[in-house]
């Protein structure tokens, strides 16, 4: 009898021993929120992810953004950044805009407002930015970046290294010498982290890709949110055209490398629609409005 209770004992010992990790696994799955990871997979945070139109650059011509397309076409183009919300207060951006004044007196925006204005209509203080993800240099995308008094920004290393000399000045000519400056001046400041390559995950759930060439190292990044996989590819990829007609972008020095890009741009969103291009005005089309200029990727 003795012996029959112990080994009673010993087998629901054993049972479990074995059943534990079974039932942690059960409850984990079961209190997880929709569209999360299944169970055993790394946790991440989930994002919220918004566009933000904060200026037009009227009548552009679509040949300078779409490779091949004809010359007599033109289209009023989203100047736009992205900002990405997560948890514990964490709130990033895709971008930075620009705002210095020979940047519009020489493209003569439309309906201009500083990227930290747009931002902070939407409800995002300017000091609340912990994080900028520089996609490239060029004047529209990166010239921002100080108006975020907090944030530290995130560009690939060899981009930083191609274009900014160690005393600040332009190395080639696709960045700003004003924007140069500053970019130094933040890496001295140690608020620059430079990414070190491809597929690096650098927030988690928020990873940086190169390989679109729209500039020596340009990055294009994915984001997990409770609709799946977003990336958000900047100029790596312009406009919907190019994703459509699996067209080229009409500036880049690799248009093989930068139509892999885009086929990998396919594999990594969860969905074709959740790929953001840089700069068509039909993002704001075709996402619901949050805000005035202000759509939620989702
Ligand atoms: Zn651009």
């Amino acid at each position: 009898m003795r012996n029959a209770f112990s080994r009673l004992c010993l087998t629901t010992i054993r049972l479990v021993r074995v059943m534990m990790p079974v039932a942690a696994l059960a409850v984990a799955w079961l209190v997880a929120p929709a569209g999360a990871d299944p169970p055993g997979a790394s946790h991440r945070p989930i994002w919220q992810v918004y566009a933000i139109r904060y200026a037009t650059i009227p009548s552009f011509p679509v040949r300078a953004l779409v490779a091949g397309a004809d010359s007599t076409r033109e289209l009023d183009i989203a100047m736009m950044f992205w900002v990405l919300k997560g948890p514990e207060g964490r709130r990033v951006l895709v971008d930075a805009g620009f705002y210095r004044q020979k940047f519009i007196d020489s493209w003569k925006p439309a309906d201009f407002l500083r990227p930290s204005e747009a931002l902070q209509r939407f409800g995002v203080p300017t000091d609340s930015v912990t994080d900028v993800i520089v996609s490239h240099v060029h004047w529209d995308h990166l010239d921002g970046a100080d108006l975020f008094p907090n944030a530290r920004l995130w560009i690939q290393r060899q981009e930083y290294e191609y274009y900014v000399r160690e005393d600040g000045t332009p190395a080639h000519a696709a960045i700003d010498s004003v924007d140069a400056q500053m970019l130094a001046q933040f890496h001295a400041a140690g608020r620059v982290q430079l990414v070190p390559g491809d597929g690096k995950e650098i927030l988690p759930g928020v990873t940086a890709y190169t390989g679109g060439r729209h500039t020596f190292a340009s990055q294009y990044v994915g984001v997990r949110t409770a609709a799946g996989t977003v990336v958000l590819a900047s100029d790596n990829v312009y406009l919907y055209e190019n994703l459509d007609r699996h067209a080229p972008i009409a500036q880049t020095l690799d248009a093989h490398s930068n139509l892999a890009a885009q086929d990998r741009m396919r594999r990594i969103a969860s969905d074709l629609r959740l790929i953001v291009p840089g700069h068509d005005p039909g993002v704001f089309a075709r996402f619901p409005a949050v805000g005035a200029g202000v759509v939620k990727i989702e």
